[in-house]
């Protein structure tokens, strides 16, 4: 439930958690002359260290021996098959814009994929992630896997593919539509030789990943009283030998500073709102920056600006989307405050310069909060992801990223994001590439994390 505090001028939008840590507790003490981000010394900018890699022989041996298993060695080979149809799917599926808020026609159009790919319990849930059930032998225990179907893209984005040789030139391609395509691969392989597994298997393509979606599909997912997911396997990941176990937070806001607006020359000595937002800026990146400096890696951006009706008018308001993001609860909380204030202090600034009219206002809207998320990496479902990327003679190494796993392990629940495979690169760009080298293997990897996971079961 949204929670609106005004005082001063000043309204902070966000959940009740948000503001009571707003208001109740005390903002750390600034500092008056900030050294300018060029001055500060920057020490230990890297995020914090990743545990080592240590796999357990227990989950060595159980991929090694799913290796051994005739039909599994056959799903191998019918993935190898799939090469030519993955890649003419992926381009009729990246072709259907799916921007945050609009995934509607994709949606529909995952659901028939999944049906081809051989699934019968299919559906669109209330937000418009698609759902498809295989069952399990006992069905104890239900194991999801994932792939945003969302892109960060705009609806009037074009999104036609181009091809060069292997590689597709498309926004989204390989994030995520290459994903959805890993999931479409690996049911087939599934159906294709008869592939029994103890527990149920779940098969979503998710909504909101992206942008201001704030992770609303798996959010969703996870609801309370949501039907209970025991393991969540994102695909979601550029490269094959990179395991996501744990998420990097972020807070997301919208900032409006609003005024009565006015002529510039007749109204001129009235605050403005964009001056406002100058001030409160500067104020901001300097403080941030700071915070940014020291201890586990912290980000902050301001992403996007607007407002104001033209060059001789004193705008009305003036907003802007920030975003910050750490992998450490506090260093966030921290960076959080030190936006807060510096928008107070911004406003402040403005009010104090006017030589006329009434003060303006801010509205601190939040408009993005993902949490941070510690995963173990001594838990089954990363060790068995461990075990299977060694098995195929790759070095894995543990990072935290922003994905829709994020929900799952900050709920200390078991999740992780694995590859889409190939080669990604330039998501998020209009230029974004997915190169179709080797992409059956973190389609194969997926399967053995799938059967080790849900529980292969012997014909
Ligand atoms: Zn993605």
């Amino acid at each position: 439930m949204p929670i609106r505090i005004k005082h001063l001028g000043l309204t902070f939008i966000g959940t009740a958690a948000i503001l009571a840590g707003c208001s109740d507790k005390a903002l750390p003490p600034q500092e008056t002359a900030t050294p300018a981000p060029s001055q500060i010394v920057t020490k230990d900018r890297k995020p914090a260290p990743l545990p080592p890699v240590l796999i357990d022989g227990i989950y060595t041996q159980e991929i090694a021996i799913l290796k051994t298993q005739k039909k599994i060695l056959a799903a191998f080979e019918t993935i190898k098959s799939h090469r030519d149809r993955n890649n003419r799917d992926m381009v009729e599926l990246n072709e259907i814009p799916a921007p945050p808020f609009g995934e509607e026609t994709r949606a529909k159009r995952v659901a028939k994929m999944l049906r081809e790919a051989g699934l019968t319990n299919i559906k669109i849930d209330e937000v418009g992630n698609v759902i498809a059930m295989r069952r399990g032998m006992s069905g104890k225990k239900t194991i999801a896997l994932g792939a945003h179907i969302d892109t960060v893209f705009p609806i009037e984005t074009d999104v036609t593919v181009r091809r060069e040789g292997d590689t597709y030139i498309a926004p989204g391609i390989g994030d995520n539509t290459r994903g959805v395509i890993v999931l479409l691969s690996l049911i087939k392989a599934l159906e294709a030789n008869d592939i029994k597994t103890e527990h149920n298997l779940m098969f979503v393509g998710n909504i909101g990943e992206e942008g201001l979606g704030d992770l609303r599909g798996i959010k969703h997912l996870y609801r309370d009283g949501a039907p209970k997911i025991d393991s969540f396997i994102a695909v979601d990941g550029g490269s094959d030998d990179r395991l996501v176990y744990g998420g990097v937070g972020s807070y997301r806001y919208r900032v409006t500073f609003k005024g009565p607006g006015g002529h510039s020359w007749g109204d001129f000595g009235d605050a403005n709102p964009h001056h406002a937002l100058g001030r409160a800026t500067t104020i901001f990146a300097e403080r941030a920056a700071k915070v940014a400096s020291e201890g586990p890696k912290t980000s902050f951006n301001i992403g996007r600006i607007g407002g104001g009706t033209s060059i001789n008018s004193i705008p009305f308001e003036s907003w802007m989307e920030v975003d910050m993001r750490s992998g450490n609860v506090e260093k966030l909380d921290e960076m959080d405050a030190v936006f807060k204030q510096a928008m107070i202090d911004g406003l402040a600034a403005e009010n104090a310069a006017r030589t006329r009219g009434e003060a303006i206002t801010v509205e601190v809207r939040k408009v993005g909060d993902r949490p941070v998320a510690n995963g173990d990496a001594g838990s089954p479902l990363v060790q068995q992801a461990l075990a299977a990327m060694s098995s195929f003679d790759l070095e894995p190494k543990l990072a935290i990223s922003s994905t829709d796993a994020n929900i799952p392990i900050s709920k200390g629940l078991p999740a992780i994001t694995i590859s889409r495979g190939g080669k990604s690169a330039g998501a998020h760009s209009f230029e974004e590439t997915w190169t179709d080298k080797d992409s059956h293997v973190a389609i194969q990897i997926a399967l053995l994390i799938t059967l080790a996971q849900a529980k292969y079961v012997r014909p």
